[in-house]
């Protein structure tokens, strides 16, 4: 078997009428990507076997690989396996295997095993069988080695498909290749990414192993750098070269971290510095202490947060003059300074940052426009502030940018 091109096909009627998000072929195309795996084409199957055996028939011409996620489950309309069977040109037949980890898993919760339950473990015979360790329905393998195509069928809830994918699909796929990927992303805040490749348009052209290519995501820019190499530590190697490289670039100071966030690099550094943070957020709502708490470790350098909307508690708990709300208004430059300042001296920290804005998509006026945010932060050597014009492009997008923007700007003030 040699895999050159993959398709991805996703089974679930949820999908088709928007009930759920696809994250399964997002996840599924980031890794292939990274595995060097081409593809190009990608699709939806509702849960209709008919369908799915056309659309299936369809993407094995296409394609060396099909991976199939959904559908595995032991309802009458979990057809995968059995469409996916019978298209391989395989028969069904009990897994003793499977059949007796099913019988253990009802067991130990001291539930029925129903008839329908026994269908899990039916597998396409020849294939080779993928435990799941991290739920009831198994997933397959199964190749025709003679015409060069496989399916794999993994389980529809991403919990289970990741796990599953990574130990049984990643080296799977890494078998069947002579080389290795290697890729890591770069991150960049600070910088556009017009900006960044317009900078780095010589180096990226130039470089054909690793590759270097530049997306932008929410407010900030990676660098996915890719080495294709026969062994994983020399892919190791002239990755960590490249970045080298591209840290004594004009580029250089706006690159935050590799393979990162900005709050897991403000965690780091917080922690490496031993420093102690506090938060006064408005218009994000308790989003940018949301996104210090998400990693590990945090509570050693989060002292605490206030959401403060109402002026009123701006006022009492912040220490926000109250002339500074009737003259400038709450979202002002004046406003989110004292917020810093404020929340800093209320938790006794070494660093305060505030956000103060207009989120949208009401609220705008003509001198602040929607998409207005003032971020600050407060450190005992002085206070910065700086302005942000994210523009009317949706709440969620303003709240996030600007969250990630004040933690930015932490990470600069120590
Ligand atoms: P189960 O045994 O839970 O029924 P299954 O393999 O039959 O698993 P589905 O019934 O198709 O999977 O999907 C179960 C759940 O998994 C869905 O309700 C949804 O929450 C999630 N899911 C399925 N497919 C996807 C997908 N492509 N992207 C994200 N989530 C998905």
């Amino acid at each position: 078997m040699k895999i050159n091109c993959a398709e991805i096909l996703c089974v679930g009627t949820e999908i088709l009428i928007g009930d759920i998000v696809n994250t399964n072929a997002a996840y599924i195309s980031k890794r292939l990507a990274a595995l060097g795996v081409n593809q190009y084409h990608q699709g939806v199957v509702g849960d209709n076997p008919q369908r799915l055996k056309i659309f299936l028939k369809e993407a094995l011409d296409r394609a060396d690989l099909v991976i199939l996620t959904g559908g595995l489950g032991p309802t009458y309309d979990d057809l995968t396996k059995e469409t996916v069977a019978e298209i391989m040109g395989k028969k069904m037949a009990l897994h003793q295997e499977s059949y007796e980890r099913l019988k253990e898993f009802f067991v130990q919760r001291n539930i029925e095993m129903t008839e329908n339950n026994v269908k899990q473990a039916y597998m396409p015979e020849e294939c080779m069988v993928l435990q799941n360790d991290w739920g009831t329905a198994p997933g397959a393998i199964i190749e025709n080695k003679e015409e060069n195509k496989a399916a794999i069928i993994l389980p529809g809830p991403p919990r289970e498909m990741k796990p599953m994918f990574e130990k049984y699909v990643v080296p799977y796929i890494e078998s069947l290749s002579d080389s290795v990927f290697t890729s890591k992303n770069v991150n960049i805040f600070g910088m556009g990414e017009s900006k960044v490749e317009s900078i780095l348009i010589d180096l990226m052209q130039n470089s054909t192993n690793p590759t270097v290519a530049p997306y932008a995501a929410d407010g900030e820019v990676r660098l996915r750098v890719t080495a294709k190499t026969a062994e994983k530590e020399e892919g190791e190697k002239l990755c960590s070269e490249m970045i080298e490289k591209l840290m004594q670039t004009e580029v250089g100071k706006y690159i935050y971290g590799v393979d990162t966030t900005v709050e897991e690099a403000l965690v780091k550094k917080l922690t490496e510095k031993n420093k102690k943070i506090a938060v006064a957020e408005s218009c994000t709502g308790g989003l940018v202490t949301g996104k210090i708490t998400s990693v590990s470790g945090s509570s050693a350098v989060l002292d605490g947060s206030v959401v403060s909307y109402a002026n009123e508690i701006k006022a009492s708990l912040l220490n926000v003059e109250k002339n500074v709300l009737d003259t400038f208004g709450a979202v002002s430059e004046q406003c989110a300074l004292q917020m810093a300042d404020g929340v800093r001296k209320l938790m006794n920290a070494d660093i305060g940052i505030s956000i103060t804005g207009i989120a949208g998509p009401t609220g705008g006026t003509p001198e602040k426009p929607v998409g207005t945010v003032y971020i600050a932060v407060s450190t005992e050597e002085g206070s910065e502030c700086q302005m942000l014009t994210l523009r009317n492009n949706g709440r969620e997008y303003v709240r996030n940018v600007s969250a990630k923007n004040v933690l930015h700007l932490a990470m600069n003030a120590f």
